[in-house]
């Protein structure tokens, strides 16, 4: 049985360099694989290698994304390959996670990870977490799973976790569900299972555009949004699915040029759904046709609608 190992960049892979008065790349794919081999303990999978970008993760595009995305799908195809991590870059980890989640199939596990600390600080934390998420993406409990983030010691299901903490190394969490289960030195444990959900689509559809809302806020970026060729639009709405009066024209418009508009939530967490009368509530916007991203953040929001717009 063999882990394959992509390393795509982030903290994870970097040090400080005094000349370049800043944090550089400095681990390889090859020099994880060295330090997990050096430090594993007994039990250790076959793990074979190799390096996609590397990047930090802001610097991802859409295309180097679904690059990623086919690249992961097709190693998967080899029947020798039981598994897939994931080196990544904290900052948009969550996303990456997500989109492979929801477009690429099968059983066999996805599992990222990433580090908070660089690798010449005190107390770095990437090769534990790099081990933990070679464990699970060996364990037979994780098969079935889809994308999985490994980070201190928590196993965190793609659709629920988010970066909560822009320094600590605790950072990703999921609100309100908690995680699906924990490694334990060499032991792979799952307290709970939720079912995958997944959009086949051929590509991803780049002009989707993501608002958040606050309070007040006037609808002429979304109109702008719209006239340079907007296809779909989310709207971090207010509680479980709220605009302002004047925000439902804005979009009533939008969808009648064929833009998509999805709902979702600018709370941490929550489904989108209301019992108010009032306008601009959950009613209106249910009656205007637009989609609903029940307990998806705004970026993961984002993702879905691009893939569902990508099957068109
Ligand atoms: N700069 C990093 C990134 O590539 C942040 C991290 O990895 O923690 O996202």
């Amino acid at each position: 049985m063999t882990i394959h190992l992509i390393a795509t960049g982030g903290t994870i892979a970097m040090a400080h360099d005094e000349k370049a008065g800043g944090a550089v790349l400095s681990l390889r794919g090859v020099d994880f694989l060295g330090q997990i081999i050096s430090q594993a303990g007994p039990g250790l999978p076959q793990v074979s290698v190799e390096e996609y970008g590397p990047l930090p993760s802001s610097h991802f595009t859409v295309e180097h994304l679904w690059g990623l995305r086919e690249r992961v799908a097709e190693i998967l195809k080899n029947p020798t390959v039981e598994g897939i991590v994931l080196t990544h870059g904290t900052d948009t980890l969550e996303e990456t996670a997500y989109l492979l989640d929801l477009t690429v199939p099968g059983d066999k596990p996805i599992v990222l990870t990433g580090a908070m600390r660089l690798a010449s600080d005190p107390g770095y934390e990437g090769i534990a977490n790099l081990l933990a998420a070679v464990r699970v993406a060996a364990s037979r409990e994780a098969r079935g799973l889809g994308a999985l983030v490994v980070m201190n010691d928590e196993i965190h299901a793609a659709r629920d976790v988010t970066k909560t903490h822009s320094q600590s190394t605790d950072t990703f969490q999921s609100p309100v569900w908690g995680p699906l289960g924990r490694v334990e030195a060499e032991r792979v444990v799952i307290a709970r299972r939720m079912e995958r959900d997944i959009i086949p689509c051929p590509r991803l559809e780049p002009r989707v555009y993501l608002f958040k809302l606050a309070v007040g806020m006037d609808t002429e970026l979304l109109r702008y949004a719209v006239r340079l060729g907007a296809r779909g639009i989310v709207i971090e709405a207010f509680g479980g699915g709220r605009v302002p009066p004047w925000w439902l024209k804005a979009i009533q418009e939008a969808l009648a040029q064929g833009v998509t508009v999805m709902i979702t939530t600018r709370c941490v967490s929550g489904p989108i759904y209301d019992r108010y009368s009032y306008t601009g509530a959950y009613h209106d916007l249910q009656r205007l046709g637009c989609l609903f991203a029940d307990g998806l953040n705004g970026p993961k929001a984002r993702l879905r609608l691009m893939a569902l717009l990508g099957m068109r």
